[in-house]
């Protein structure tokens, strides 16, 4: 039985990496994959996925109108090998595409892999986190450390300068340089 899987951590925890790993283990056995990754994210390019350790793969971009199980259905009937789904920043998916990845899951029988955070740099819950931490089969915790070296769990929003922000729009793409992960307590402080 496939099942709809749920990496969450904090900012800069590799979930690009283990993204990217995955995908390829399947690709090396003949086995083809789909990668989504959300359209507001051009750091490298729309529709392109990139670790900091240097794996990349093309990916299809998102935004709150694609429909992820339409778009499968269409790519399976093109790719017979299709075995496996991918969501980079599934944060960032609505709770109706959650619902889409359920029935990839549960009416195609394939896995679905997402990656994403959990709260956002307020301490909240991301609309697609929500839904994953509700819904998904697995919840799988993907750990990193605050420099104090107790895990971390929160992201913290940075100026750069270096100090925390506290106020502002939910979604602002960054990388190691706009946010950095803390402990609940740092975060607190
Ligand atoms: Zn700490």
């Amino acid at each position: 039985m496939a099942k709809l899987y749920f990496y969450y951590s904090a900012m800069n925890a590799g979930k690009s990496t283990m993204l990217l790993q995955s995908s390829y283990n399947y690709q090396e056995r003949g086995m083809a994959t789909v990668i989504f990754t959300p359209k507001i994210d051009t750091r490298y390019g729309v529709g392109k996925i990139q670790s900091r350790i240097g794996l990349n793969a093309d990916a299809v971009p998102f935004d709150s109108t694609l429909n992820l199980f339409d778009h499968v259905v269409a790519t399976k009937a093109k790719m017979d090998n299709l075995k496996c789904v991918f969501v980079d920043e599934a944060q960032f998916l609505s709770k109706a595409q959650i619902k889409q990845l359920t029935e990839i899951v549960d009416k195609l029988n394939i896995p679905v892999l997402t990656y994403g955070l959990r709260t956002d740099f307020r301490g909240e819950l991301f609309e697609g986190s929500q839904y994953l931490l509700g819904w998904a089969d697995e919840l799988v915790e993907i750990k990193t450390i605050c420099h104090c070296g107790r895990k971390a769990i929160m992201n913290m929003r940075i100026d750069d300068q270096g100090r925390p922000i506290k106020t502002g729009a939910q979604v602002e793409i960054g990388g190691n340089e706009r946010y950095i992960a803390v402990c609940r307590k740092h975060f607190a402080e």
